[in-house]
């Protein structure tokens, strides 16, 4: 397949190429440019229709297909995203203002690795069966039918196939949208699809914003379950559509971190990740550690040396391989960071780092970068402490014990995510034990194992993705009692 960059996206439905009914489109920018790089479809209800009537055609003989067969073609999506690897970080790289290094190391290969699990999933899952006396318990794990997958822009091929993948090995039929901010990855991979022989309407990607063509979605009467990942504002609009209709629904939604540094940690470890777990993706990825908590007695030697790593990051064009930080992904969401460095410094922050707007030179001097910023000074109630900005943007704390650490680390109503440093392995338990969140880290941060629960608590969300959880997600149990 010859596959370029695409100006005029369409959406793909019942394996056909279509402009929306509408044809209206919506400007797609290169945040680091700040220039129209295409147009893509602002399709709505009709759109949404067609794609169920199609996926409902394809249902018939997907949902019923063997597993063999289904696992064969999720492999060869693997391997097409793996064979266009340089092709998508490109495309992923224009769409975002990721660093294009980022794009190739991270983005592609986990697209990638989400359809290679899944595909081994589709042929290892499987289901309980309880002994009673009198007889036997079996429980069937059937596919629901067709679900909706919406996803966000800040990891966006990556979060896109870690919902499709699943949901086409338990047999599913998919109507997905990805972002309207970054929808060329998932553009292609209705592309990469339809080489590797995906039947048509088994997968349709539609093409639009969030209030029309992402509710549209979750408000079809047909589609069974919503797995969506976004913010928790959205995710509390899409749960009062769906719940009155008892859809399934997976929500993933904000968080607001804690990264909680004992003084007995790994020095040099920690540091790395720190600076990684505050700045990667331009702190754009909901488990980065928004809330830095560090003992006391490490305060001062901490904050001088993050800070001089934080100045050693080098802002720029996400195309060279020297800038560790690109772009912030949109102008809307470049505004939104501003104004919370802004409403910091009312609430008695202290810039230590950062907080300015940058405009590199040539190609990118139109372009939404922002410095990465470290703040100090705030107390755990302030609206810079407790609501997700989602930037570059750290903050910084500081705790006398461990009890305290917990008191600051639940101090929001998000329940994401948290990372723990500490050699001393009771300490350890302790923390993981009492912190109020779905992922605990303890000396690592981001390690990925594709058979473990995702997702957070509070705020953060309801359900699990990954390994069987989603697989569990993706079909509904019937239990079949059989008396002897
Ligand atoms: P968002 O505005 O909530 O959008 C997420 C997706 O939902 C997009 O495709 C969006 O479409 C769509 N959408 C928005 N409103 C909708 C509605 N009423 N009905 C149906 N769909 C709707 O979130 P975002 O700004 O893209 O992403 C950032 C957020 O995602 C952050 O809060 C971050 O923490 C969270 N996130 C969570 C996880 C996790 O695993 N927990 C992972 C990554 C990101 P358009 O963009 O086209 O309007």
């Amino acid at each position: 397949m010859e596959i370029e960059i695409p100006y005029n996206l369409e959406n793909y439905i019942g394996g056909q190429f279509l402009p929306p009914d509408s044809h209206n489109y919506i400007d797609n920018i290169n945040p680091a440019t700040g220039k129209v790089c295409g147009l893509i479809p602002n399709s709505s209800e009709s759109d949404v229709n067609k794609a169920v009537q199609s996926a409902k055609v394809a249902f018939e003989t997907w949902s019923v297909s063997s597993t063999e067969y289904r696992f064969k073609i999720l492999n060869k999506i693997a391997d097409l995203i793996d064979q266009y690897h340089e092709f998508l970080a490109l495309a992923e790289t224009n769409d975002n203002g990721k660093p294009l290094w980022l794009s190739k190391e991270v983005d592609i290969p986990r697209a990638s690795s989400n359809f290679r699990f899944f595909a081994t999933a589709s042929i290892q899952f499987a289901s309980e069966s309880h002994a009673m006396e009198s007889g036997i318990n079996y429980t069937l794990r059937q596919p629901i039918g067709i679900v909706g997958c919406i996803s966000p822009w800040n990891l966006p091929l990556y979060l896109f196939t870690w919902k499709i993948a699943p949901a086409l090995a338990a047999g599913n039929c998919v109507i997905a949208k990805p972002s309207e901010v970054t929808p060329v990855t998932g553009y292609l991979l209705a592309k990469i699809c339809k080489e590797a022989g995906l039947p048509d309407g088994v997968l349709n990607i539609v093409h639009g914003d969030g209030p029309n063509c992402g509710e549209a979605i979750v408000q079809h009467p047909s589609i069974k379950a919503i797995s969506f990942t976004g913010s928790t504002r959205a995710g509390q609009r899409i749960a009062s559509i769906a719940a009155p209709m008892f859809k399934k629904l997976s929500l993933e939604l904000g968080g607001k971190n804690p990264n909680i540094i004992f003084a007995d940690c790994d020095w040099n470890k920690m540091m790395f990740n720190t600076i990684r777990s505050s700045f990667g993706n331009q702190g754009q990825i909901c488990l980065c550690g928004s809330r830095i908590l560090i003992e006391a007695s490490i305060y001062d030697k901490f904050k001088n040396e993050f800070i001089e790593r934080a100045k050693r990051l080098t802002v720029g064009d996400p195309l060279l391989p020297t800038s560790k930080q690109g772009a912030i992904v949109s102008k809307t969401h470049f505004e939104k960071i501003i104004s919370c460095i802004e409403l910091a410094k009312k609430e008695g922050g202290r810039i230590l780092h950062g907080g300015n707007a940058i405009k590199p030179s040539g190609r990118c001097e139109e372009g939404y970068f922002i410095e990465p910023t470290i703040i100090e000074n705030l107390g755990p109630d302030c609206k810079t402490n407790t609501e997700e900005i989602f930037g570059p943007v750290v903050t910084l704390q500081k705790f006398t014990d461990k009890d305290e650490a917990i008191m600051l680390a639940n101090a929001t109503q998000y329940g994401l995510a948290a990372s723990v440093w500490t050699q001393d392995i009771s300490n350890a338990n302790y923390m993981a034990s009492n912190i109020e969140s779905g992922i605990v880290w303890i000396n690592c941060w981001l390690e990925r194992d594709l058979r473990t629960p995702f997702g957070g608590i509070k705020n953060s969300g309801v359900g699990r993705e990954g390994g069987w959880d989603a697989m569990r997600f993706f079909t509904e149990p019937k239990n079949v009692c059989i008396q002897y």
